[in-house]
Order: C-alpha cells, then structure tokens, then sequence
C-alpha cells in the first residue's frame, strides 16, 4: 500500500486535483518540481517565518495576526504556501492544520487554480507568482524560476 503522505504520492494526488486545469503544464510535474525547491521534497516542510508578513510588513494581516499571531505569518508544507494565502482560499483554516500534509493538500491545489486563473498559464510563471506573489510585478525570482524548471523537465522525462 502507498503511503499517503509520501511527498510524490501527493504530488499525484494533487495532479489528479488539477487535470481539468486547460493550460498546458503537467502539474503532478510541478508539484514535484515546486516541492523539491521549497521543501526538498518534502523533507523540510516545517513552517517558516516571514517578516514581509509580520508586524510592519507590507503584507501585514491584524485580522490573521489578532487570530494566530505569528503562526499568520508563515508558509507551511510541502510546497510552502503562505498561510494568507491559505486563509484566502479557505478561511476557516488553521496553522495546526496546515501542519498536516493531507490538509494542505487541496488548500495548495485550490491556491494553484487562483494563480492559473489569475493569468499563470506557464511553469515560468506559475513559479514565479509561487514564489513572488504575482507572475505580473517586477520580483522576477530567476534563479528560483530556474530551479523548478529544471526539476519539472527531469520529472516528465523520467514519465515518459
Ligand atoms: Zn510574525
């Protein structure tokens, strides 16, 4: 039996999640490739603090700090994902939660349709807006871009 909470069965179920998605991007591929760069693969997923979003940050929440204080203020998981940004597409969530890789799992996904739907139509720029917030502004995360480039390629070409 598969162990649900290995990083590259998730990363199937999550492609799974996201194979009526249009564009042309293999997502359980970029799962894999967006994990491997923000967690290794599911190794490092604990949460991390970011300062942008605490106290004097520009994307400073009082409702969410008021809530989870500077829990607020950290991504969580396999794929990092902001916990503001989690909150956006499911606001009942909870950092506890998020601690828990099946749930953070269709919050991620849910999260991946709002930056497909929002214009990120590449692995180029989904990885940007992953990583800077938006694929449109003038944070253009290059090296990062290129890492999860790199290891989408490797993953589809070990499928097929
Ligand atoms: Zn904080």
């Amino acid at each position: 039996m598969t162990n649900p909470w290995e990083f590259s069965e998730l990363c199937r179920m999550g492609g799974l999640m996201l194979r009526d998605e249009t564009v042309d991007v293999d997502f359980e591929a970029l799962l894999y490739a967006i994990g491997g760069v923000e967690s290794r693969f599911g190794t490092f997923y604990g949460p991390r603090h970011e300062n942008a979003y605490c106290r004097g940050g520009r994307y400073y929440d009082s409702e969410l700090t008021r809530k989870h204080n500077c829990m607020a203020h950290c991504s969580y998981g396999y794929w990092q994902i902001m916990f503001a940004n989690a909150a956006a597409v499911r606001g009942r969530i909870t950092p506890e939660l998020m601690l828990d890789p099946l749930h953070a799992l269709p919050i991620t996904v849910h999260w991946m349709r709002r930056v497909v739907k929002r214009g990120a139509h590449s692995v180029r720029d989904i990885a940007d807006a992953w990583n800077s917030g938006s694929h449109r502004d003038s944070i253009v995360p290059v090296a990062y871009i290129e890492k999860v480039e790199k290891l989408y390629k490797e993953r589809i070409d070990v499928q097929f």
